[in-house]
């Protein structure tokens, strides 16, 4: 499968862009300060094809901080390393419908990490990245992370330095999972792994090729470079169809139809299966932390563009 042409691609982001430019609702994130003073007009898109077309509008080439979208690259890297049976046993991989930094999670569910999509599950994941030390495990994961992006990814100094000072929830559901003997490494080395993931700066026209490359079986389609193995990408992608979108990830996949994966500092990424990667970038959030303007967005090209995972044609 492709993605329907060129005009019309370019024609449906452009409306997509001027429809939903207007809509005012949601709210910056503000539990991490130096996220606070984003600018709630910014609004890009970006998308890009397995066989390498690219498109964007609007505010495509701003830069933010990746935040949960980095758990994704991170669960499918450690998938490819450990395989996938191994990653299920020690991460899971089922639904919490719970809040992304629950402790209730962890606490109410008997595998304790739920899903690498959770803080609880993402920290895990983390813990697992292998290294000498922390400096070498911090570079398998930034380096992994720019092989999906094709091209070297750089943190942002104060949104890392903000949110590490800000951080004794995730250090405590580190601490908690080390209690339940379901964390692999150190928990504060892991956490603050796991906070320097989350601090990347990316673009829409970055996370576009990332999202193209889960598209694509593992292969950046941009580099033609095999980042992981076909199976970890498949896997990976059951795991954001269940677990992507927070709390709304059924009301996800029922309007939208495909695997997906929200941050909060407003990004969404959506994985187009065989076709190519789809990128928002918007700040105003949900109360659930998903992109008002990105969701809108993403569930209007898919009807549009006819990319519904479900649809029989
Ligand atoms: N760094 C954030 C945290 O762990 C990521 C949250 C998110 O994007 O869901 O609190």
């Amino acid at each position: 499968g492709t993605l329907p042409e060129a005009d019309l691609v370019i024609r449906l982001l452009d409306e997509a862009h001027a429809r939903f430019a207007g809509v005012e609702d949601g709210a910056v994130a503000d539990y991490i300060p130096a996220l606070a003073s984003s600018d709630p007009a910014q609004f890009g898109l970006s998308i890009v094809g397995v066989h390498g077309a690219r498109h964007s509008v609007g505010d495509a080439g701003v830069a933010f901080t990746i935040q949960s979208i980095s758990k994704p690259f991170v669960f499918a890297l450690m998938a490819n390393e450990l395989g996938h049976e191994k990653v299920r046993e020690l991460l899971g991989v089922n639904n919490s419908g719970l809040p992304f930094d629950s402790v209730l999670a962890v606490e109410l569910n008997p595998g304790r990490t739920a899903n690498p999509m959770v803080n609880a599950g993402a920290i895990a994941t983390t813990s697992l990245v292998p290294g000498a030390d922390a400096a070498a495990k911090w570079e398998f994961v930034r380096a992994g992370l720019s092989r999906f992006a094709g091209r070297e990814l750089a943190v942002d100094e104060e949104v890392y330095a903000s949110e590490s000072h800000s951080n004794a929830r995730n250090e405590g559901i580190a601490r908690l999972l080390e209690g339940y003997g379901r964390i692999y490494s150190d928990p504060i080395e892991a956490t603050d792994i796991y906070t320097r993931q989350c601090s990347l700066l990316v673009t829409t026209e970055d996370l576009a090729v990332m999202s193209a490359t889960l598209a694509d079986g593992g292969v950046n389609p941009i580099t033609q470079e095999r980042v992981i193995d076909e199976d970890s990408c498949k896997r990976t992608l059951a795991v954001l169809a269940t677990a992507g979108l927070y709390e709304r990830s059924g009301e996800w996949l029922y309007e939208v139809g495909l695997p997906a994966k929200s941050g909060v500092s407003g990004g969404i990424i959506t994985v187009i299966p065989g076709k190519g990667g789809l990128a928002s970038f918007s700040p105003p959030l949900d109360d659930a932390g998903n992109s008002v303007r990105g969701t809108l967005a993403t569930a209007y090209l898919s009807t549009t563009l006819g990319l519904n995972v479900f649809a029989s044609q």
